[in-house]
């Protein structure tokens, strides 16, 4: 069964009457090229695959081939019945049907990986949850190597840039923090069902073994890094002072002891500039 043609899909969801849902990020892929690609650049035959959003089953088949295991979130139970017929042939795949933002996911990744050298995730992310899942998995701390995943193109865009440049922001730096990040192909919207109104692209996030830099107080760091691009037209200084209510002297007392200008923009500092900068406002 190709789970990338149109007319599978059809087949398979016509007898439910299943309607796509937008408000749970509902595009199903039907690119036969992108899920072997997706499922190759991560997987091999001792790695456990964490899944968030299965959808029909396309990239979950993929991914069985290539690895150890599969283990599937899904959110909506309409497609219980799809999934127990795509991947009645894969039993090394399984789903667990909740919602990816609410699940135990060190405890899912106990339970089910045990038997695997290393677990990566795999999917095509709802786009309306892909910054606070993508924050989740990494904040965590979870035993997981990598996170590969389908995401708008802007959102691939802004969470790979570099720090330091135009296109980055609060959650660049937070996922640089926790890992390096590349963007490694995009996805044109007609390969979705329904197509959505942007492309997307596949991006890879290496979990780094240790977060790139010590910082002294990690919770303070990412407070001042939100602050920092909170409010973007602004100087460093003043969104600082304004989001977090920090007195400015001491904001320019900090840049001056770092040899930064005082009207800098929080976007055009590097990754160490801002970790320098929050040590020394904590
Ligand atoms: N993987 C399939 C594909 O590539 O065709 C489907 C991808 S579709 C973009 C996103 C999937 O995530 C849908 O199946 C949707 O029901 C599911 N989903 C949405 N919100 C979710 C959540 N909070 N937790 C788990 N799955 C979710």
């Amino acid at each position: 069964m190709n789970l990338a043609d149109i007319k599978t899909v059809e087949k398979l969801l016509k007898p439910l009457g299943f309607s796509f849902k937008k408000s749970l990020g509902q595009n199903f892929l039907i690119d036969s090229e992108v899920c072997p690609a997706m499922a190759e650049s991560c997987a091999d035959e001792n790695t456990g695959v964490l899944e968030i959003g299965p959808g029909i089953g396309v990239l979950t088949v993929e991914c069985a081939k290539v690895a150890k295991k599969v283990v599937a979130i899904e959110l909506d139970e309409r497609l219980r019945p799809v999934l127990s017929t795509t991947l009645a042939d894969f039993d090394n795949a399984q789903v667990v049907f909740g919602d990816a933002l609410k699940l135990d996911l060190s405890a899912l990744i106990k339970e089910k990986f045990s038997d695997c050298d290393r677990v990566v995730v795999c999917a095509n992310l709802p786009y309306y949850i892909t910054s606070p899942l993508v924050m989740k998995l990494l904040e965590s701390k979870l035993p997981i190597d990598s996170i590969t995943v389908m995401v708008q193109k802007e959102a691939a865009q802004r969470l790979c840039a570099d720090v330091g440049s135009r296109d980055a922001g609060a959650v660049t730096v937070a996922v640089a923090y926790y890992a390096q990040a590349e963007i490694l192909f995009g996805v044109d919207r007609t390969s979705f069902m329904p197509p959505p109104n942007v492309d997307s692209a596949v991006i890879k996030l290496d979990v780094l073994k240790e977060p790139r830099v010590k910082v002294k107080d990690e919770e303070f760091f990412f407070r001042f890094v939100k602050a920092c691009f909170a409010q973007r037209r602004k100087t460093l200084v003043n969104t600082v002072a304004n989001t977090l209510g920090i007195e400015k002297g001491k904001i320019y007392e900090a840049l001056n002891t770092l040899g930064i200008e005082s009207t800098v923009r929080s976007e055009a500092l590097t990754f160490e500039q801002l970790a320098n900068l929050s040590d020394a406002l904590c």
